[in-house]
C-alpha cells in the first residue's frame, strides 16, 4: 500500500531524519585505521539510547535473513556491498566501508546510507564512490512531482551504466514511514515514464549501490552479509526523500 504524507507529517519525520543523519555522521568521524566494525555498532547503539529512539535493525528478520539482525548498524566492507552484519574486524589502510544506518524516532523511521575510504585512498575506490553518489544526485533531481518512480529508477541506471557499471537490481530503494520499508519499491535502473505517478507526500528511500566489476552478489556464510561475487569492491549511498509541491526533501541530509 502507497501512503501519502501530510506536510505536517514530514515535517514529523524530520526528527528521524536529523538523527539518522547525526548518527551517520558521527560514525563518518569515527572511521579510522584501527577501529572494529563493532564499535561502529556501539557507538550508533548509545546514540540511539541517548535519543530514545528505536533501531530499525536489530529484530530485523525477513526472509532473506538467516535469524534476526541482531545490530544496528549494516558495516558493509570491501566486497561487501549491502546488509553487512558487523563482526569481530579491525578497520584498515584503504579500506572502503559502507555503513547503513536506519531508527525510529517519535514513531517516524529514516534510513540512510554512506561509503568512506578509511585512510588512504585508491583511485577506483574515489571514482567507484562519486559515480554512486551522481547517481543518488540524479535520482533525486528527478524525484518531483508529475514524473514518474521509473524516471527515478532510469537515472540512477543511466548513470552508473554511463559510467560502466552495469547495475544490479535486487535490492533497491522502497518507501519508509511508521516503519522501515513500504510500498513504493524503487528498482536501481528501469525505463522513464512508467511506474507510478510522484505526488506530494510520497516518502521513499532512494539507495544506489554499485560494484567495480559486476553486477552479482552472494551471501556471506553470516547469513546477511551480500559480496560482489568477483570480490570486487562495492559503495552505497542512500536518503530519504520527500516528495512535496517544492520539490524533493532531502531528509537525512548531513550538515556539510
Ligand atoms: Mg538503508
Amino acid at each position: 500500500m502507497i501512503e501519502l504524507r501530510t506536510p505536517a507529517e514530514i515535517d514529523q519525520m524530520r526528527a528521524a531524519g536529523t538523527f539518522v543523519a547525526e548518527v551517520l555522521t558521527a560514525l563518518t568521524a569515527a572511521t579510522a585505521v584501527g577501529v572494529n566494525l563493532l564499535e561502529l555498532d556501539a557507538i550508533a547503539h548509545s546514540m540511539i539510547r541517548e535519543r530514545g529512539a528505536e533501531s530499525c535493525y536489530i529484530d530485523y528478520h525477513p526472509a532473506f535473513g538467516a535469524s534476526p539482525f541482531g545490530k544496528v548498524l549494516c558495516t558493509s566492507v570491501n566486497d561487501a556491498a549491502l546488509h553487512g552484519l558487523p563482526h569481530d574486524y579491525t578497520l584498515l589502510d584503504g579500506d572502503l566501508i559502507s555503513l547503513d544506518f536506519a531508527a525510529n524516532v517519535e514513531g517516524w523511521v529514516a534510513d540512510s546510507a554512506v561509503s568512506v575510504i578509511v585512510g588512504t585512498a585508491r583511485a577506483e575506490d574515489v571514482r567507484l564512490i562519486e559515480i554512486t553518489q551522481l547517481s543518488l544526485d540524479a535520482a533525486i533531481a528527478t524525484a518531483v512531482v508529475g514524473n514518474r518512480i521509473g524516471d527515478i529508477s532510469a537515472a540512477i541506471g543511466r548513470v552508473g551504466q554511463e559510467n560502466g557499471f552495469t547495475v544490479n537490481t535486487d535490492f533497491g530503494g522502497h518507501g519508509v514511514g511508521r516503519t522501515m520499508h513500504g510500498d513504493p519499491h524503487i528498482p536501481n535502473d528501469g525505463r522513464p515514464g512508467r511506474g507510478l505517478p510522484l505526488r506530494a507526500g510520497l516518502v521513499f528511500a532512494i539507495e544506489p549501490w554499485l560494484m567495480q566489476t559486476t553486477d552479482r552478489i552472494f551471501t556471506d556464510p553470516d547469513g546477511w552479509t551480500l559480496r560482489s561475487l568477483d570480490g570486487s569492491r562495492a559503495a552505497h549511498i542512500e536518503h530519504t526523500v520527500a516528495i512535496t509541491d517544492d520539490g524533493p526533501i532531502i531528509l537525512t541530509a548531513r550538515a556539510a
